[in-house]
Order: structure tokens, then C-alpha cells, then sequence
């Protein structure tokens, strides 16, 4: 007998009839003696489709605007989900993120959660209810909806279940749990039965979209004890926890990509102290997030400098840029677009030198042109031409020994 945070995403509810089927893992879970906290993703892609109705009004729509369309989305799978669990005899109430108490800062589109005052979720339990809270929403201190960023339920839930102090945070989705790679692109890639919180940050950071990093990193702050696993089958998935024997532990745990990346090249800066500062506060300010950065000078007064930004940040960026030409005082500008970023990662590669070596030697032997790198002691990533990303995954994932003989299988 415990408390239960469970999460479900878009696709577990995507259908009345899956909607139902939740209802019944929620009370099966509620029957065995345990108190439950749900939290609901919107119904299959209908975050994409207001999204993509937004878009058809304005270019640019107005971040606070977004959010309020946006939250609807959960709205609508909450009330749904409570209703079918209220139909099935058990007890129900559903909340969205504010009556939820869940604060967030005042930033819209990519709000943090800064506190949760969970009195009203804690009271509706004790009276007997299974809570049903909308996932990726919060209310700003000033009383505007936020979101938390796409894919922001598993951080809704996770920090959830470390308010309440729960038991156990289990996140189900269409996945068995966490692969080896990402299952829709690597047939060969092999679940996971537990990994470490740093190995899972970093995957999620860099592209394996079953989990919101900030999820992962809120789990591994507050200590809360996670699991992914599938709501379609009673199969047991991933637990990610601390650190496990690194000794024992996998050189490579996994393969991550993201086919989102563009580059960018500032050429002919003048080469002196505070060169870097200036460009990349300017891009910082405007909410640019830079990823990998390359400088280099083929003479001592000049640099070129040149970075990765996602896909979706370059129009904005090169605006940026160009509004600031005269200040930060560059040539040119050249971009590209069409680049993924593929990772390995595993924490025993702190102890085995030769692994970037290796992953550029694979790479090479794919005929895949390295475009970037970027390393750190649980990670190597390089930027390449995005077509190639499922065989630059691939040949990873077998030549770090990740390959199994079970084909994984993908729901949805
Ligand atoms: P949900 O709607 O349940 O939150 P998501 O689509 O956000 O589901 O996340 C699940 C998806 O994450 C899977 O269908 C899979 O394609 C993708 N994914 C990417 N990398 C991995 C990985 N390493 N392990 C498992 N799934 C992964
Ligand atoms: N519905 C939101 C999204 O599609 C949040 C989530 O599913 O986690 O990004
Ligand atoms: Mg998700």
C-alpha cells in the first residue's frame, strides 16, 4: 500500500476505447491497496493539430496565446479519462495544472515548475479519489497558464510524485520501456532494465524523446523512483535510477539522435577578448539555445565561428544575427540546414579512452561526413547530414555492441 504516480501520454489515451483501458489499469492499481495520482497527456497528436491551427492564423502567434490553446489539449483527456473512471465505479476527480497548485515561472511556452502546493490533490485523495491532473501546464505567480515545453507531462508527474512523496512514478507510454536507440528508426535496439539517471539525462537531452529531460532531472533531485513502462502490455519496463556497478555497466547504454539541427557560420568576426561573450549573450538574450560551437581563425585578427541550433530556432537566429551585424561586427552568415545530431552514450566511457576514436572511425566507414563534435565524459556527439541518420544510428548501435536477436516492438 503506497502512493502511485502513474503517467500516461498522448498515445495511451489516444482513442475512447484506450481511454478505457487506462480507467482499468488505474483501478486495477487502486484495487491492490495503493492511492493514485494521474497524470494525462492530450489525446493522441491533438497538441500537433492546435499547433498546426495556430499556424494557419499567424506565422508567429503570440506565446501566451499558445499556451492557452495549447492546455486545452489535456484538458479535454482529463475530464474524459475521470468520467470513464467515475462510469467504472471508482472514485475521480479531475484538475488542471492550477487547481493542481502547480506554480510555474512567468515564462511562457518553456515554463519551469518553481513549486507545488499539492493541498487540494492531497485532500482529494484522502477523501478515497484517484486525481487526474493535466499534465504540461502550470499557473504563473501573476495568474497566466503556462506549458512546461513539448513533452513536459513526464515532468508534470515527476514532480508531482516528489511533492507528494509518492512511492513510485511509473511513466507508461508506447514503448516497453527504454531501448538501447530509439525502437522506430533501430528494429535492432534492445530494452533496457534499468539505467542510470546521468546516462538517462543524457539520452533524453540529446534526442531520445521518451522521457522529458527535465523530468529525469527532477527525478534524480528529489530522489523519486521512476519507471517507464507500456500501457499495453503488462510487460516490466525500465528503472532508472542511481548509478549502477559502472564496472558492470554497458561502455556504450545507448544511441541517441535528433534529426532537428541546423548550423550556423559567422565568418571574418575581429578576433579579440569578449568575442564569444558578445555573440552568444546576444543570441542568449533572445532566447536562442546554441548547442555545439566551433571557433576557428585562419589569421590572428580574424574568426569564424560556428554553432548548432535547432531546426526550429534558425529563422529567428539569422534575424538576430543580422539585426546585430554592425554591434557584434562579422562578414558574413551562412547556414545550413538538414543536419541531425547522433550521440552514444554510456558512463563507463569515462574509464575507456578510444571511444570517440571509434564512433568517428564507424562513422567513416558508413561514409557518413562528420560536420561537428562535441564530447563530454558520458558522451560523443557529431553532427552529420540528416539523411544518414538511421544508418549513422544503426551501424552504431551494432558496432558498440548493442544489437539483440528480439525485434522490438512499436504501438501507436
Ligand atoms: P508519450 O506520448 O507516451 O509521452 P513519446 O512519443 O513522447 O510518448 O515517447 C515515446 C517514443 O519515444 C517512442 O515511441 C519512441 O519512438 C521514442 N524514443 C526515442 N528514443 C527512445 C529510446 N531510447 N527508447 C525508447 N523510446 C524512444
Ligand atoms: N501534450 C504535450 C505535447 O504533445 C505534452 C506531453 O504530451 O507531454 O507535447
Ligand atoms: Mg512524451
Amino acid at each position: 500500500m503506497g502512493l502511485i504516480v502513474q503517467k500516461f501520454g498522448g498515445t495511451s489515451v489516444g482513442t475512447i476505447e484506450r481511454i478505457q483501458k487506462v480507467a482499468d489499469r488505474i483501478i486495477q492499481t487502486k484495487n491492490k491497496g495503493n492511492d493514485v495520482v494521474v497524470v494525462v497527456s492530450a489525446m493522441g497528436k491533438s497538441t500537433d493539430v492546435l499547433v498546426e491551427m495556430a499556424k494557419q492564423i499567424s506565422p508567429n502567434p503570440s506565446d501566451r496565446e499558445m499556451d492557452m490553446l495549447l492546455t486545452t489539449g489535456e484538458q479535454v483527456s482529463i475530464a474524459l479519462l475521470t468520467m470513464a473512471l467515475q462510469e467504472k465505479g471508482c472514485p475521480a476527480v479531475s484538475m488542471t495544472g492550477w487547481q493542481a497548485g502547480i506554480e510555474t515561472e512567468g515564462i511562457h511556452s518553456r515554463a519551469r515548475i518553481k513549486q507545488i502546493d499539492n493541498g487540494r490533490v492531497q485532500r482529494a485523495v484522502d477523501l478515497g479519489n484517484v486525481v487526474i491532473v493535466a499534465g504540461f501546464q502550470g499557473v504563473s505567480s501573476e495568474g497566466q497558464i503556462t506549458t512546461l515545453g513539448r513533452g513536459g507531462s513526464d515532468t508534470t508527474a515527476v514532480a508531482l510524485a516528489a511533492s507528494l512523496q509518492a512511492d513510485l512514478c511509473e511513466i507508461y507510454t508506447d514503448v516497453v520501456g527504454v531501448f538501447t536507440a530509439d525502437p522506430r528508426i533501430a528494429p535492432l535496439a534492445q530494452k533496457l532494465d534499468r539505467i542510470s539517471f546521468d546516462e538517462m539525462l543524457e539520452l533524453a537531452t540529446l534526442g531520445a524523446g521518451v522521457l522529458h529531460p527535465r523530468a529525469v532531472e527532477c527525478a534524480k533531485k528529489h530522489n523519486v523512483k521512476l519507471t517507464v513502462r507500456s500501457s499495453f502490455s503488462e510487460e516490466e519496463g525500465t528503472i532508472i535510477e542511481e548509478e549502477i556497478d559502472m564496472e558492470k555497466g554497458l561502455m556504450v547504454s545507448g544511441v541517441a539522435h535528433d534529426d532537428q539541427v541546423a548550423k550556423v557560420t559567422v565568418t571574418n568576426m575581429s578576433n579579440q577578448i569578449g568575442t564569444l561573450s558578445s555573440l552568444f549573450t546576444t543570441l542568449a538574450e533572445a532566447h536562442v539555445n546554441v548547442d555545439v560551437i566551433i571557433q576557428s581563425s585562419y589569421e590572428a585578427a580574424l574568426t569564424n565561428i560556428s554553432f548548432s541550433v535547432s531546426s526550429n530556432d534558425l529563422d529567428r537566429t539569422l534575424e538576430i544575427l543580422k539585426l546585430n551585424q554592425e554591434k557584434l561586427g562579422y562578414e558574413d552568415v551562412i547556414s545550413e540546414k538538414g543536419l541531425a545530431k547522433v550521440s552514444i552514450v554510456g558512463a563507463g566511457m569515462v574509464t575507456n579512452p578510444g571511444v570517440a576514436a571509434n564512433m568517428f572511425k564507424v562513422l567513416a566507414e558508413a561514409n557518413i561526413n562528420i560536420k561537428m563534435v562535441s564530447t563530454s565524459e558520458i558522451k560523443v556527439s557529431c553532427i552529420i547530414p540528416a539523411e544518414h541518420t538511421q544508418n549513422a544510428v544503426e551501424s552504431l548501435h551494432t558496432a558498440f555492441g548493442l544489437d539483440a536477436l528480439e525485434v522490438a516492438v512499436v504501438q501507436g
